[in-house]
């Protein structure tokens, strides 16, 4: 038998518990609020999405991608599967019928596994019986077993590791640059990446974001949606939050940019580490966020992207820092961040904060002018986002003593009498409805049990009920903190209770 006590969450997944949820609630509250005021809306967007979405757009040879997605091969709605070896013809005359009205991904991979398949299968046909089979018989029935679980019978997907594309696969989807002016969404949810978990970083872990999507890409837009960002994190009183931005050029003049790094970093090859060595094939770009100290001083003498933008963005980027300096935005100039997704453009910027050890990045985000396009959407689409860390923000929050949010038991109704009942039922519902917490025991209890327990729960007041405060028509009230104790009518009661301290 399962012995249940081993059940634990999986590894870097978490539990969200009270009264740490009161806090996700008011972070979560206060975006809501904010972003409402700046004019955005809340999507809602699947979890799961096609794998292909997230390949596109995030780039392959990025680590999310290649090694920290969570994909599976989701099965066609309606597959009898083989329950033995003499099923497997009636099995791929019905996968070939799926293929064909493509319910199942008529891909190279798929017809390879077919055809070996089908030819496991005839081998299989003419097999001797069970007791002579040879050494290459058993070979064969390997064979036929193998090609089936090789095939990828339903559609691949995978559970969103960041939220970007699906705004945009969302945007497209509903054809949202009808409406006017700029679409301006944002969501909170949960992303997963297969990453190692360590403080601050979980396999399972909560973003707030936001993007703009439409015609325009203005510098006035990143800035103010810089602000936005940084009116949540003062409303929310994080302190010690640095932004830093960078302008990593665009199609024009970030491919000669990256040429241009890759020569000189094939120079150093042989002082980089592994890590480093092999991004300078796959995503030179990248070589510039190595956190590894022996790295530092050779990096800080590469070609730096400000000094090789062309003139376009070179204006964009002056103008979003005029654009923010308008705005009283204080940032820092951060010449190496790049942003770990392909589809960044011209914009970056990032946001740390205390409290988080190395992990401190606490909100990412950039401009993505050609993202929409390459998805399939309408050319010339211009996007700009940002990721807050929510599990980041928290941590920091908590660090700074910011943590506390206002919780706890306002009256614990105590009751005695089965007439008490009825009166502290209908006095919990009309205290409840004026927006006090109110526990009310389920059960009759001895008198110094309950009042024990109004302590334990840490109750402001404990209001009495039984036979006495029925006939006179009133309740006693106990305030715990100090054990005062006095008889009210309800009107009272209310009035006394009303400034919660
Ligand atoms: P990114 O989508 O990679 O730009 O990340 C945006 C923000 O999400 C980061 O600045 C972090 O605060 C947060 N984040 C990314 N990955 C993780 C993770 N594995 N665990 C916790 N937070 C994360």
């Amino acid at each position: 038998m399962a012995d249940r006590a081993k059940f634990q969450a999986i590894k870097g997944v978490r539990d969200i518990l009270p009264p740490e949820s009161a806090l996700w609630n008011r972070v979560e509250q206060t975006g809501r609020e904010v972003f409402g005021t700046f004019g955005f809306a809340e999507i809602r967007a699947p979890i799961l999405e096609p794998t292909e979405l997230f390949a596109r757009s995030i780039g392959l040879d990025t680590d999310v991608v290649s090694k920290e997605m969570y994909t599976f091969v989701d099965r066609p709605d309606r597959l009898k599967e083989p329950k033995k070896l003499g099923e497997y013809g009636e099995f791929i005359e019905h996968v070939k019928k799926l293929f064909q009205n493509g319910e199942i991904p008529n891909t190279r991979y798929n017809e390879f596994a077919m055809a070996s398949l089908e030819e496991a299968w005839e081998k299989y046909k003419q097999l001797r019986p069970r007791d002579k089979l040879t050494e290459k018989d058993w070979e064969s029935l390997d064979l036929l077993i193998l090609s089936k679980e090789a095939m990828k019978l339903g559609p691949d997907m995978s559970m969103r590791p960041e939220a970007t594309a699906s705004v945009c696969r969302a945007y497209i989807e509903h054809g949202m640059q009808v409406q006017p002016g700029n679409v301006k969404l944002y969501y909170m949810g949960p992303m997963f990446r297969r990453e190692r978990p360590q403080k601050g970083r979980y396999r399972q872990f909560y973003q707030i974001g936001a993007e703009v999507l439409g015609t325009s890409d203005a510098p006035g837009i990143d800035a103010e949606v810089i602000e936005m960002l940084m009116t949540l994190f003062e409303r929310l009183k994080l302190k010690g939050a640095i932004l830093n931005i960078n302008s990593i050029g665009d199609k024009n003049c970030r491919p000669a940019y990256v040429e241009k790094l890759r020569a000189e970093l094939q120079k150093v090859r042989e002082q980089l580490g592994p890590d480093s060595q092999r991004r300078i094939e796959t995503n030179p770009l990248r070589v510039l966020d190595s956190k590894i100290e022996s790295e530092q001083a050779i990096i800080a003498k590469l070609p730096r992207v400000a000094e090789n933008l062309c003139d376009e963005c070179r204006a964009h980027y002056a103008e979003v820092k005029r654009q923010m300096d308008l705005r009283g935005i204080q940032y820092q100039e951060n010449w190496r961040l790049v942003r770990g997704l392909d589809y960044y453009m011209r914009t970056t910027f990032e946001i740390t904060a205390p409290g988080l050890g190395s992990q401190n990045a606490v909100c990412g985000g950039g401009r993505y002018d050609g993202l929409v396009e390459l998805l399939g959407g309408p050319a010339a689409t211009k996007g700009i986002g940002f990721a807050i860390g929510t599990d980041r923000l928290i941590l920091s929050l908590q660090e700074a003593g910011e943590g506390a949010t206002q919780t706890g038991l306002d009256v614990y109704l105590a009751w005695f009498g089965a007439a008490a009942q009825t009166a502290a039922i209908g006095l919990a519902r009309r205290l409840r409805g004026a927006g006090f917490v109110v526990e009310l025991p389920a059960v009759e209890m001895k008198f110094g049990k309950s009042l024990g327990l109004a302590d334990r729960l840490k109750a402001r007041h404990a209001v009495i009920i039984g036979d006495d405060e029925l006939t006179a028509g009133v309740v006693t009230v106990k305030r715990l903190a100090d054990g005062t104790q006095q008889k009210l009518n309800k009107h009272q009661l209310f009035d006394y209770l009303r400034p919660r301290a």
